[in-house]
């Protein structure tokens, strides 16, 4: 069994693993450790934003799940396994929440967080380098391309048009002032690539060695001891533990059946979260 140690030990690459790391990176000096289950975002497929339907079509970069049966019927439900996460092949759409939902986590955190829109749009506002608007709502000096398609063909000018026969109003910018109406989507690419979480937050870290990155690592389990997590067991060819002063959990949002946190001994704890698949 191999052991390694760093201060904070980040599990999952994804949109949030990256923002959480280049953050640490930033503002502190711990050593990091970022552990992916997938490969590194080499394949040209995901930076040519038409690369999509192709990345889904052939699975190499996607964790394949079903979900339970609705209206009797399983569905396939995909998200991203490669570095990026689903950032690296996702559809690259770009729609912040409505003003309602960030109002929900206000109340659901009180007094403990700022998850208001009113909060939350200054730093959206840094995020982004928008090719188009420069305005109360968007920004220009962020590491995230945003932009307006550079064309719309007639099939999408006869649907503009149709909805606006419809009723809906034309939106120019439905993350602006108002969400309602029809207009082009406003995508995450900048210089016809996609714009991933990897490259809005994370290269420049990797590139100078200011982040640890270990890709094709499974985490298996986070180790407790005394109710802190103290580092991970990773599951490929053969036990390795990577010790931490912190970890955090950034795997995404769908969770296997079974916990898999462990105290440091190796008897099951009651810890419920678990990263494995
Ligand atoms: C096909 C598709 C299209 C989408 N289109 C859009 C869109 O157009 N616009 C939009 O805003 N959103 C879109 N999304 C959603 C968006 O990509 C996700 O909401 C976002 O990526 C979630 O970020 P996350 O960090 O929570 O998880 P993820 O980005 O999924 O990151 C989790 C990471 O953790 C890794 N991981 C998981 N388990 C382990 C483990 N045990 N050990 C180590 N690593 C692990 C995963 O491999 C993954 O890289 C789309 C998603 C998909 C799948």
């Amino acid at each position: 069994m191999s052991q390694k140690a760093y201060d904070i030990v980040i599990v999952g690459a994804g949109a949030a693993g990256c923002v959480v790391a280049s953050y640490l990176a930033v503002h502190t000096d711990a050593s990091i450790a970022l552990i992916e289950a997938g490969d590194t975002d080499r394949d040209p497929f995901i930076h040519i934003p038409a690369g999509f339907a192709k990345i889904l079509a052939h699975d190499r970069h996607v964790w394949k799940y079903e979900t339970v049966p609705q209206h009797g019927t399983k569905r396939a439900y995909r998200s991203g396994k490669v570095l990026g996460g689903g950032s690296s092949i996702n559809a690259m759409c770009y729609v912040r929440g409505q003003v309602r939902d960030y109002a929900a986590w206000q109340d659901a955190v009180g007094d403990t967080g700022k998850w208001s829109y009113e909060d939350l749009l200054p730093v959206f506002m840094a995020q982004e380098d928008n090719d188009t608007f420069h305005d109360e709502y968007h920004g220009i000096d962020g590491g995230l391309a945003v932009q307006l398609p550079k064309g719309i063909n007639e099939l999408n000018q006869y649907c503009l048009k149709a909805f606006q026969e419809y009723g809906l109003p034309y939106n120019p910018d439905y993350n602006g002032k108002s969400q309602v109406g029809v207009s082009p989507v406003q995508s995450t690419v900048g210089n016809q690539r996609r714009c991933s979480a990897v490259d809005a937050y994370l290269r420049s870290h990797l590139a100078s060695g200011r982040i640890t990155l270990l890709t094709g690592k499974t985490v298996a389990r986070i180790l407790v001891e005394n109710k802190r997590a103290v580092g991970v067991e990773l599951m490929d060819n053969g036990l390795e533990t990577i010790m931490a002063g912190e970890v955090a959990l950034s795997a995404g949002t769908v969770i296997a059946r079974r916990s898999l946190c462990t105290r440091a001994s190796g008897r099951p704890s009651s810890c419920a979260s678990t990263v494995s698949r």
